[in-house]
């Protein structure tokens, strides 16, 4: 069997692979035009984020049996186009979890206390003391809209630095709820109201989309912050924009965009405000995440096609 993989993935997922028989070439950063004219001669498709996998490549990929997505979403894959020509996907839910909540766990500390802020203005020459008063987390509440995987690991950190958790979710987990002496709110306002901090981990699907807009922000404690390592979509950037520079909230961190990069007159503006924290599509960039990401679609793959 033929395995294309087309963006960059650990060298660990091809030699995995190869050993157990497959024949694989590693085409990173393959053009999407380039990807049109080979997918037809693979069997496996092996993408991470920057890979569009349209119906187009799907079904110019004659004989495709699977796409393995090294990560969580598949929202850069046409799921109903693959489903419809019998391909199996594959992904990697479990590989990030601890990237994305200790990027978050991060950001919740460098909003607290200005700390970019802090070494922006020091790089600059100055000595700025007494404009970087920040706040403790002890004994602030913490809002998670999206209780799955991240948001759970999030929950745990943060019970660690003595937060209050409260927990949004359509399905909540209750053992993990339990674990985490978290309190679940049934409508999302209670939680936008309450919550000193608010961390978004849900799925985009059609029901998130610009979940968060004008009425979440304008819900939203006075001087809180708001963080998003999930997908930019689920932020109606305008709407965060002004929420930020009429006050309402005090900050934010954004690890997601509803184009990345940026490229909006609204999304430019977001990221250079003082008491934003941008990140470039970071969450999973971490040594250990892309390894057991490799390993574990190779895994993957290997059980669902092993060849004879
Ligand atoms: P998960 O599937 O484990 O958890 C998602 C949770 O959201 C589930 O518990 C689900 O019930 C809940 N949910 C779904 N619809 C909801 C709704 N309308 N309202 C409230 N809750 C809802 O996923 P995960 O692994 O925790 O990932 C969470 C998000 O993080 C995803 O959007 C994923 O794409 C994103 N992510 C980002 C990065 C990054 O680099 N920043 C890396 C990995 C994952």
């Amino acid at each position: 069997m033929r395995v294309l993989i087309a963006d960059e993935v650990d060298p660990v997922c091809g030699v995995r692979l190869r050993a157990a028989g497959f024949e694989v070439d590693e085409k990173f950063g393959v053009s999407y035009d380039a990807l049109k004219g080979i997918i037809g001669s693979y069997d496996i498709l092996i993408v991470r984020s920057r890979t569009k996998v349209t119906r187009e490549i799907i079904e110019r990929g004659k004989n495709l049996r699977a796409i393995g997505r090294v990560g969580v979403g598949l929202d850069t894959i046409d799921v109903k186009a693959a489903e419809e020509a019998g391909i199996k996907i594959l992904n990697t839910p479990q590989m990030s979890t601890v990237a994305v909540a200790e990027l978050v766990m991060g950001m919740m500390l460098g909003l607290a206390r200005k700390i970019c802020l802090a070494s922006e203005s020091m790089k600059k020459g100055l000595w700025e003391k007494k404009k970087l008063h920040g706040i403790e987390l002890k004994g602030k509440t913490l809002g998670v809209v999206g209780f799955g995987r991240i948001g759970r690991a999030v929950a745990e950190r943060s019970r660690a630095f003595g937060m209050n958790i409260l927990v949004y979710d359509v399905v909540v987990d209750e053992n993990a709820l339990t674990r985490v002496g978290g309190e679940r709110v049934s409508k999302i306002g209670d939680l936008l109201q309450r919550s000193d901090v608010v961390t978004v981990h849900v799925p985009l699907i059609p029901e998130t989309y610009h979940m968060f807009g004008e009425a979440a922000f304008s819900t939203m404690r006075h001087g809180s912050f708001f963080i998003n390592a999930s997908r930019g979509e689920v932020v109606d950037t305008g709407a965060l924009l002004r929420a930020l520079k009429s006050g309402m909230i005090a900050g934010a961190a954004i690890d997601v965009f509803e184009h990345e990069p940026p490229e909006t007159p609204e999304e430019r503006e977001l990221v250079s405000l003082p008491n934003v924290i941008a990140t470039p599509h970071i969450g999973a960039q971490t040594r250990e995440a892309q390894l057991l990401g490799a390993e574990l679609i190779a895994e993957n793959i290997i059980n669902a096609f092993k060849p004879l």
